[in-house]
C-alpha cells in the first residue's frame, strides 16, 4: 500500500503508537532497528533521524560515521503483538549522507540501483517469490528437534503445527501474504511461502518474515534459525526464488509459442544466472556453513545447469502451470535464507539482465539427476560447479567486474574483507573431523 506522510501521522494516531522502530539492514542482511516517540515523528519523515554508522558491520569508518535513516513511509505497520495502549510500528529506512544522498553502503540502495537498470531495459518489474526453509529447535545451543515430521507431514508428529499457523496470522498482520505453509523434508524443518511482489517490497517482507518467525518462536520457548545447514546428515534451509521480469503488465518471460513456453528474454536471463552464478555465489550462499548445504543429495543445487523438472538443477521452470501467462518463471534454487535479500535480489537480477544484454543463449535443460553423473559425464557435457566453499566463492567473487557493478566500490570492498577474515577464521580450525581421522593413524 502506498502511504504518505499525513497517512502514517494519521494511523499513529488512531493507533495510539508510541514507539516507531526504524528498521535498515547492515551488508550482511542483519536487522538494525532503533526506536524514536511519536514526538519525533513528524521530524522523522521530513528529515530523517540521525545514527553513528561506524558501527553498523559494513558502513562507514569513524572519521565520516554520520548517518540518516529516512523512513519510507509505505513500509509503515503495527506490530501484530503490540500492546493497544502505547502501540509500537515500525518502518523500513532508507540510509543516507547527511548531504541528502542514497548511502552507498546500504543494501536497500544496492537493490534500488539495480532495478533502475532493469527499468532502463525496458522492464517495470522484478517479481520474486521467496521461499524461506527454517528449523525450529528448543534452544539456539544445540539442534535438538521439536518433531519427526518430515515433507507435508500433517499428524501430531507436527508439533510445530500452532507455531506456523501462529507465524502465517502474524506475517498476515503485517500485510504480508502467504501462500503456503508446510512441514519440510528435514526433522523440525520448515517453510513459509510468500506471496510473489515486487523485489524491493519482497526483500523488506523477507526481513520482517525472518524476525516474525524468529519472535514467534521465542513466545512459544523455542529457537528458530536461518542457518542454511544445520545438522549434517539432513536437508539444508533453501531460499528458493521464482522470478520473472514484466513490462507493461505482461509477463516478459512468457511466449506462448515456445516449447518451454519461455521466452528469449527469459532465457537469456536463466543464462546469465547460470554464467555469472560462481562469481555472485558469495552473495546468495555468504556464510561458510552456506556451502556445506550445496552438497550432492540434498535437493540443493550443486551443478549448474537449468531444467523443467530435476530439482537437482540450479534454476528451474517450474511445470505446474505450463502455459500460462502469469506463471511463467525461473526458480533459482542455490540461495539460502541467511542471505542479505537485498543484496540477494539485486545480484540476481544483474547476473539475469546481463543475459539479456548481452544476448546469452541458453545451453539444454539437464533432465537427469545431476547429483548421479560422474566427473567424466559432467566434464564431457561442459557442467561446471558451485563454488564448494566460502574460500573458493571470494576467489570467484575477486575478479567479478558484475559484482563490483551490482555491489558499487563500497560494498564490494567491505564484504570481500568480511568474508575473507572469516574464511581465514574457519581454515584455521582444527576440526574434530580431523582428530577422529588423522590422530589414531598418523
Ligand atoms: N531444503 C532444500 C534446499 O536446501 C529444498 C527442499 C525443497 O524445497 N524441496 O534447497
Ligand atoms: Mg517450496
Ligand atoms: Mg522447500
Ligand atoms: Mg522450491
Amino acid at each position: 500500500a502506498e502511504l504518505s506522510r499525513e497517512d502514517v501521522l494519521r494511523l499513529a494516531e488512531e493507533n495510539n503508537v508510541k514507539f516507531i522502530r526504524l528498521w535498515f539492514t547492515d551488508i550482511l542482511g542483519n536487522l538494525k532497528s532503533f526506536a524514536i516517540t511519536v514526538g519525533e515523528l513528524e521530524d522523522a519523515l521530513d528529515g530523517g533521524m540521525g545514527f553513528d554508522g561506524s558501527s553498523i558491520t559494513g558502513y562507514n569508518d569513524i572519521e565520516e560515521s554520520d548517518m540518516i535513516a529516512m523512513p519510507d513511509t509505505s513500509t509503515f505497520q503495527l506490530f501484530p503483538w503490540s500492546p493497544r495502549e502505547n502501540a509500537v510500528a515500525r518502518m523500513f529506512c532508507d540510509v543516507r549522507t547527511p548531504e541528502g544522498d542514497p548511502y552507498v553502503g546500504d543494501p536497500r540502495h544496492v537493490l534500488r540501483r539495480a532495478l533502475e537498470r532493469a527499468n532502463e531495459m525496458g522492464f517495470d518489474n522484478f517479481y520474486v517469490g521467496p521461499e524461506l526453509e527454517f528449523f525450529y529447535f528448543k534452544d539456539p545451543y544445540g539442534t535438538e528437534l521439536l518433531d519427526y515430521g518430515s515433507y507435508f507431514d500433517h499428524t501430531t508428529l507436527d508439533a510445530a503445527t500452532n507455531l506456523r499457523r501462529d507465524t502465517v496470522l502474524a506475517l498476515e498482520k503485517l500485510d504480508i501474504n502467504v501462500e503456503y505453509s508446510h512441514h519440510e523434508v528435514g526433522n523440525s524443518q520448515h517453510e513459509i511461502d510468500l506471496r510473489y511482489d515486487s523485489a524491493l517490497e519482497m526483500a523488506d517482507k523477507a526481513m520482517t518474515y525472518k524476525t516474525v518467525v524468529k519472535e514467534i518462536a521465542q513466545r512459544h520457548g523455542v529457537y528458530a534459525t536461518f542457518m542454511p545447514k544445520p545438522i549434517q546428515d539432513q536437508n539444508g534451509s533453501g531460499m528458493h526464488t521464482h522470478q520473472s521480469l514484466f513490462s507493461n503488465g505482461k509477463n516478459a518471460f512468457f511466449d506462448p509459442d515456445d516449447q518451454f513456453y519461455l521466452s528469449d528474454v527469459a532465457k537469456a536471463f536463466i543464462a546469465g544466472q547460470l554464467r555469472h552464478a560462481r562469481e555472485i555465489s558469495i552473495i546468495f550462499a555468504q556464510y561458510v556453513n552456506s556451502y556445506k548445504r550445496l552438497v550432492p543429495g540434498y535437493e540443493a543445487p550443486v551443478y549448474i545447469a537449468w531444467s523443467r523438472r530435476n530439482r537437482s538443477a540450479l534454476v528451474r521452470v517450474p511445470l505446474y502451470h505450463p502455459g500460462k501467462e502469469q506463471a511463467t518463471r525461473a526458480e533459482i534454487r542455490c540461495p539460502d535464507p541467511a542471505a542479505n535479500p537485498y543484496l540477494c535480489f539485486a545480484a540476481l537480477l544483474h547476473a539475469g539482465l546481463e543475459g539479456i544484454e548481452r544476448g546469452y543463449e541458453l545451453p539444454e535443460p539437464m533432465e537427469r539427476n545431476l547429483y548421479h553423473l560422474s566427473h567424466d559425464e559432467r566434464q564431457r557435457l561442459g557442467i561446471q560447479s558451485l563454488p564448494a566453499s566460502l574460500g573458493e566463492a571470494i576467489q570467484e567473487a575477486e575478479d567479478s567486474e558484475l559484482l563490483q557493478k551490482c555491489l558499487g566500490e563500497h560494498i564490494f570492498k567491505r564484504l570481500l574483507n568480511l568474508k575473507r577474515d572469516e574464511w581465514e577464521e574457519y581454515r584455521i580450525q582444527v576440526t574434530p573431523f580431523e582428530l577422529k581421522k588423522y590422530l589414531p593413524v598418523l
